[in-house]
């Protein structure tokens, strides 16, 4: 962070820096360059005035070391030059002070000597008889006054950096120190100082927040999941340990063998529907939000559960109605397959005899419900919003007794969030209960 605004510091520095110089410069040049050709035209007019007086050789030979003095004929013929020998000189018609003067009564020109460092500015004007006088002299190039600035430049920017990594290191210092504390705030109390860092973190702050907070929940959660296995596996397990312990020590006989033999098969199965459970939740919850979509007809669906369940029913003594339309979800077969299945054998289990389930599938508008409906024991209101968590059974001994394992309504509300699907339950102890599922509807 400090990096970045100390470079942001000396780039905007730098710019500012260079803009100004270039400005100043051409400013004071362009001053410098008017006041330069002025004192020219005024050296220029003071010659011509004297040029009539016989002291005129004499005064042009005294400034030659300031003044170069040239007279050129209408033609461009130099008639005279105060540094050089005017019978050697070229024509003089193409340069522009002596061109423009011939045109206009006076002509200026500022041309580069060979060397960069100096210019030499030239001032031209018309005499009365038409001959050209003209004023020459040398002075510093805009260049070597550029360059001259170069030094001064340089140590400015150094001393400006110099102040711009102090600055940096302080404002990074400021800016970041709220956002440390609050880092440190975040994992102690939650941050409830928050007032000191800026509004502008909030929504991260709190994000953070509720972040934190979900990673222990479900941190929380796994530790009871666990634990809850580990119960449910432990009691099958011991029984089986039991029974086979009394057949291999030989205390059990004949049809007791037998009995025992249907308990250690009853376990085993048990066992078997438990880690079954298990890893489809488990599955599930790895799969994250990819499910293998496919157009799927739960009036289908629900035919075919209901003839697994058949047999199930009548030994419960109870009826088991269909009625389904020919519809569309976008969905996983399987998943769907074993959402009917779980409610409906809950409905036949937590039954009554000569009692009834109804399993209907709706295409309702833009939505398709399934609905298992039962005329059972019911789920008193404190019950209904947690029989969907792992594990919890309003009757223990009730569900183990029918082969629950306490995970089947999890595994169908997770199925139907993974579906976008909404689940709502409508129960009353002693008369039945509804569970709805509504799908969205493809077809
Ligand atoms: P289980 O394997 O015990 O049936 P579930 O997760 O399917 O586990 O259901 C959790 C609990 O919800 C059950 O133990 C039972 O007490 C209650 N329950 C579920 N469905 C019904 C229903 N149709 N009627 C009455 N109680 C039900």
């Amino acid at each position: 962070m400090r990096k970045r605004i100390l470079t942001y510091f000396i780039v905007t520095l730098a710019a500012a820096i260079t803009a100004t110089t270039v400005i100043m410069t051409l400013l004071t040049y362009n001053m410098f360059e008017k006041r330069v050709t002025d004192d020219l035209s005024v050296d220029a007019k003071v010659i011509s005035a004297l040029m009539e007086s016989e002291d005129a050789p004499q005064v042009i030979a005294e400034v030659q070391g300031a003044l170069r003095v040239t007279i050129v004929a209408q033609d461009g013929t130099v008639l005279y030059d105060n540094r050089t020998d005017a019978a050697q000189m070229e024509s003089h018609l193409d340069r522009p002070e002596i061109v423009q003067a011939l045109k206009e009564g006076e002509g200026r020109d500022v041309r580069r000597s060979e060397t960069l460092e100096r210019s030499t500015f030239y001032y031209a004007m018309r005499l009365e008889d038409g001959r050209v006088l003209r004023a020459a002299k040398e002075a510093s190039s805009i260049w070597s006054v550029y360059m001259k600035a170069v030094p001064l430049i340089l140590l400015m920017m150094a001393l400006m950096m110099g102040l711009c990594a102090g600055i940096a290191d302080a404002m990074t210092r400021r800016v970041v120190e709220p956002i440390r504390r609050m880092t440190e705030e975040t994992g102690g109390n939650g941050g409830e100082n928050r007032e000191e860092v800026y509004p502008e973190l909030q929504p991260l702050l709190s994000r953070i927040h509720s972040q934190h907070e979900e990673i222990i929940r479900s941190a929380n959660m796994r530790v009871e999941f666990t634990a809850n296995v580990s119960h449910e596996l432990k009691t099958p397990l011991t029984s089986i340990t039991g029974y086979a312990e009394l057949i291999e020590s030989g205390m059990a006989e004949g049809d007791m063998i037998k009995r025992f033999a249907g308990e250690i098969h009853k376990s085993a199965s048990r066992l078997l529907t438990l880690i079954n459970d298990i890893i489809r939740l488990s599955q599930m919850d790895a799969e994250k939000n990819e499910i293998e979509r496919e157009m799927v007809d739960p009036a289908m669906v629900a035919e075919n559960v209901a003839e697994q369940l058949r047999m199930s029913a009548q030994k419960h003594g109870v009826k088991l109605n269909v009625d389904a339309k020919p519809c569309l979800i976008s969905a996983d077969r399987r998943m769907i397959e074993e959402l009917i299945y779980n409610l409906c054998d809950n409905a036949i289990r937590y039954n009554v005899r000569a009692g009834s389930v109804r399993l209907t599938v709706r295409p309702v508008k833009e939505h398709v419900l399934i609905l298992v409906q039962d005329t059972g024991i019911g789920i008193s209101r404190e019950h209904q919003e947690r029989v969907f968590e792992r594990f919890y059974r309003v009757d223990k001994s009730r569900s183990k007794a029918t082969g629950g394992t306490g995970l089947g309504l999890a595994i169908v509300k997770h199925i139907a969030a993974k579906h976008n699907a909404k689940i709502t339950m409508k129960s009353e102890l002693g008369s039945g209960t509804t569970i709805m599922v509504r799908f969205e509807r493809v077809g």
